[in-house]
Formats: C-alpha cells, sequence, structure tokens
C-alpha cells in the first residue's frame, strides 16, 4: 500500500477526478444557464489536453470525437458522464456501472439511509 502523502497515482488520481465530476455532474442544474452550459462544456473539453495520464487524456479525447459532451441538464449530463466511465471501465476489463443508480451513488445515498 502506497502511503496516502505520496502523488497520486493513475488509480487515486482515477477516483479522485470520477468523484469530482459526478458529482458536479449529480449537482448540475436542471435547468442550465448558458453560462453552465459553457463552462461544464470548458471543463470537460479541457480534459483530454490537461488530465494528467498522458494515455487516459488520449483515449477520452477519442471517445469524446465520437460521443461528444451532453450539457443540455443535468440527467443528460450524469447519463452521458456514466457511459464514458463505463467506457473506461470495459476497456480496463471491470464491471460496467448501472447508469439508473447515478443518482443513489453520487447526490442520493441508497434508500436505507446509511449514508445519512
Ligand atoms: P473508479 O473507476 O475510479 O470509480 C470510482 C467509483 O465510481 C466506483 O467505486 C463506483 O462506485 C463508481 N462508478 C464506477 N463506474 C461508474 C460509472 N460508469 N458511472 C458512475 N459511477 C461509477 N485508468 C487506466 O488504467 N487507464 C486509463 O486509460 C484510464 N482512463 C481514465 C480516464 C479518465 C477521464 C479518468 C477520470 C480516469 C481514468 N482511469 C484510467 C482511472 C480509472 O478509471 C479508475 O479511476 C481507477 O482504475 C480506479 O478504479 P476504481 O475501481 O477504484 O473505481
Amino acid at each position: 500500500i502506497r502511503p496516502a502523502h505520496c502523488p497520486p497515482d493513475v488509480e487515486i488520481l482515477g477516483r479522485a477526478t470520477w468523484t469530482f465530476l459526478h458529482t458536479t455532474a449529480a449537482y448540475y442544474p436542471e435547468n442550465p444557464t448558458p453560462a453552465h452550459r459553457t463552462s461544464m462544456l470548458s471543463l470537460l473539453k479541457s480534459l483530454p489536453l490537461l488530465y494528467p495520464c498522458v494515455h487516459c487524456a488520449a483515449h477520452l479525447g477519442e471517445n469524446m470525437k465520437e460521443n461528444p459532451p451532453k450539457v443540455g441538464n443535468r440527467f443528460e449530463l450524469s447519463k452521458w458522464l456514466c457511459e464514458r466511465h463505463n467506457d473506461v471501465n470495459v476497456r480496463l476489463g471491470k464491471e460496467k456501472f448501472d447508469c439508473a443508480k447515478v443518482d443513489e451513488r453520487w447526490r442520493d445515498g441508497p434508500p436505507d439511509g446509511s449514508c445519512d
């Protein structure tokens, strides 16, 4: 196990980035203003250039050419992001996440209240 004070490796960075992106999508407005849309598009489009894992960034850039970001509302964005994360999961041989559960995972918590 890597000590917590070490610089992030691909996995730690990935987990932190997905946490930020999915949570931001979970709280994105139902009716975004043009400024929300433009900012979200800039954030997402900057990743293939700036994400500090070169091969991850390259894969994401190729993927986003075929699947341009959907920033029309919270539901659309959360689903788009879930699908992009699933593309990475599949490429890494991991299980796909059920995108119907994205709000439960990233915003509401499970119905049993265990995260309240
Ligand atoms: P993670 O995949 O980090 O997921 C964290 C949590 O998110 C999971 O525990 C689960 O609860 C939830 N989750 C899982 N799938 C979804 C989904 N589809 N939608 C919503 N929530 C979900 N690693 C590489 O080795 N090669 C790469 O090319 C690569 N590309 C990446 C590209 C990007 C843009 C990012 C952000 C990360 C990338 N990573 C890559 C890192 C990789 O995706 C994982 O973050 C890392 O392997 C740690 O995986 P994990 O199993 O801990 O869970």
